[in-house]
C-alpha cells in the first residue's frame, strides 16, 4: 500500500510501542525509540514506522515527503485528567494564597471551587464553548491531541448536562479528541451544605439521565477528607458501574484515606493524584491493574509534596501523567512543563515520561488500542519537536519545544502556529 504522507530523516522516533524489558530498564521505560527513522501515514492512520531506508513500495508520485531534519517525533500527548469546561478565573485568590490563608478559609468566604460553580452556572453554553476552545488551542500548540474533560462545576442535573453537552460540542468543533467524564461528585454545592447525604442521592439520580443521553463515558469522584468519604465514594461508584460507566477516583490527594485501595476494589481504570497513597494502596493499584494518574503540576503550583512515583514504578504500577488543568489548583495548559517537572522533581527518565503522557495516558482512557503509540492501524496523531534529542526537551525547561502537530494525519500546528 502507498502512503499519503511520509516523515523521514527523523533523528529519534519515540513510537511508545512496548518492547521486551531488559534488566536495567523499569517497566515504565520499555518503549521503543528508533534512531534514523521514517513514519508513513495512510488516510488518518499510521501505515508503517521503521528505520531508514524507506521501503520503496510505500512511495509513489502522490506521496507527500516531509524531511524533519533529524528532529524528535513522538505520539501526540494524551492529557488524561483535566477540568476543561468552566467559567471565570480565580487570580483574586492569589494574594490570599501567598499570605498563607488556608484553602478551607477561602472556601468558607465564598471563594475556591464554589466561586467557579457560581460563574459556570451563570455562563451560557456558547460562552463555555468559546472559552474552552481557546484553552484547547493552547493545549494543541503544546502537543496535546486527546483530552479528558470532567464536569463538576454544575452540581445539579441541568447544570451538569450543560457542561457535558459542551464536551460533546467541543469534540465536534475542535481537532483535539475529547473524552467526557461525569464528576457531579466534585463538591457538595452550597444549597446542600447542611444535608450532603441528599446531594449523594441526587448524584445517583443523575447517573442514568446522563448515561441515556450518552454524554459521559467515565464517572469520577473527589474522595477526600471533608469532601466524599470512602463509603460515600463506594456507594456512588458502585451505582455508576451498574449504569455502565467506567470509573476514576481522585484518591489520596491530601489525606491517606484509602482511595487507592477503593480504586482497586471497585475496578477503577485509574486513580488520580495519589500524593498521600499508602503502601497498601500501591499494592491495590498494582494487583488490580489500576493506572496511577499523577498530576505533578498541581503539587508544583501549590508548593506541596509529590506523589511517590519512584516507589510506584519500582512496585510495577503503570503511571500516567496529566495536567489537572483547572481554575484553582492548576491553571496551566502546558503539558511540557508538567513533563519537565516529572524530570527535575520526580526523577523520572525521558522514556518513563514519554510513556506516561502517551501510551499510559491512552490506557487511563481505555484508548490504548487506537492512540498512545505509533504503530500500524492506530490514529496518525503525532508531534515533531524542534530538538535534536530527547534530553533537550527536559533540559531547556519552561519552553514549548513542539514545532508541528499532526492530528488524524493532517497538520494542525505548523512552525508553532495553529493552521487548522
Ligand atoms: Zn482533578
Amino acid at each position: 500500500m502507498k502512503a499519503d504522507l511520509i516523515l523521514y530523516n527523523i533523528g529519534s522516533l519515540v513510537t511508545s510501542r512496548e518492547i521486551e524489558k531488559t534488566s536495567d530498564m523499569t517497566n515504565m521505560e520499555n518503549i521503543e525509540i528508533i534512531e534514523n527513522a521514517y513514519l508513513a501515514v495512510k488516510d488518518d492512520k499510521i501505515l508503517q514506522v521503521g528505520k531508514e531506508p524507506i521501503p520503496k513500495d510505500l512511495v509513489d508520485s502522490n506521496t507527500a515527503m516531509v524531511d524533519v531534519h533529524k528532529k524528535v517525533v513522538t505520539p501526540g500527548i494524551v492529557d488524561s485528567h483535566t477540568h476543561l469546561v468552566f467559567y471565570g478565573s480565580r487570580e483574586n485568590e492569589l494574594p490570599l494564597k501567598i499570605k498563607g490563608v488556608p484553602y478551607l478559609e477561602i472556601l468558607r468566604n465564598g471563594g475556591g471551587i464554589l466561586s467557579t460553580v457560581r460563574a459556570t452556572r451563570k455562563a451560557t453554553k456558547d460562552e463555555l464553548i468559546k472559552k474552552a476552545m481557546d484553552t484547547l488551542d493552547r493545549m494543541l500548540c503544546f502537543g496535546v491531541t486527546t483530552v479528558e474533560s470532567k464536569s463538576g462545576y454544575g452540581l445539579s442535573l441541568e447544570q451538569e448536562l450543560k457542561q457535558l453537552e459542551v464536551n460533546s460540542e467541543l469534540n465536534k468543533k475542535h481537532p483535539i479528541d475529547i473524552v467526557s467524564t461525569f464528576m457531579g461528585a466534585h463538591a457538595v454545592p452550597e444549597e446542600y451544605r447542611d444535608r450532603p447525604h441528599d446531594y449523594i442521592d441526587e448524584i445517583i439520580k443523575m447517573l442514568p439521565e446522563i448515561k441515556k443521553r450518552n454524554l459521559a463515558e467515565f464517572c469520577d469522584i473527589f474522595c477526600e477528607d471533608e469532601v466524599f468519604s470512602v463509603d460515600e465514594s463506594r456507594k456512588i461508584l458502585t451505582e455508576a458501574k451498574k449504569e455502565g460507566y467506567k470509573l476514576k477516583i481522585h484518591a489520596d490527594e491530601i489525606v491517606s484515606l484509602g482511595g487507592a485501595e477503593l480504586a482497586g476494589e471497585v475496578g477503577a481504570v485509574s486513580a488520580e493524584h495519589l500524593m498521600a497513597v499508602s503502601d497498601e494502596g500501591i499494592k491495590s493499584l498494582k494487583e488490580n491493574n489500576v493506572i496511577a494518574n499523577i498530576l505533578p503540576a498541581t503539587s508544583f503550583n501549590l508548593g506541596k509534596n509529590y506523589a511517590p512515583v519512584r516507589k510506584m514504578i519500582d512496585e510495577g504500577v503503570n503511571v500516567a501523567i496529566s495536567s489537572d488543568y483547572n481554575p484553582g489548583s492548576c491553571p496551566t495548559e502546558n503539558m511540557q512543563l508538567v513533563m519537565q517537572i516529572c524530570s527535575s522533581q520526580l526523577k523520572m527518565t525521558p522514556a518513563e515520561i514519554f510513556k506516561g503522557v502517551t501510551l499510559n495516558g491512552a490506557r487511563a482512557l481505555t484508548r490504548e488500542n487506537t492512540i498512545g503509540s505509533l504503530e500500524k492501524g492506530k490514529k496518525a496523531d503525532f508531534i515533531v519537536y524542534d530538538t535534536d534529542n530527547l534530553n533537550y526537551i527536559f533540559y531547556n525547561f519552561g519552553i514549548n519545544h513542539v514545532k508541528d502537530v499532526y492530528k488524524d494525519g493532517k497538520i494542525v500546528v505548523k512552525n508553532k502556529e495553529r493552521v487548522y
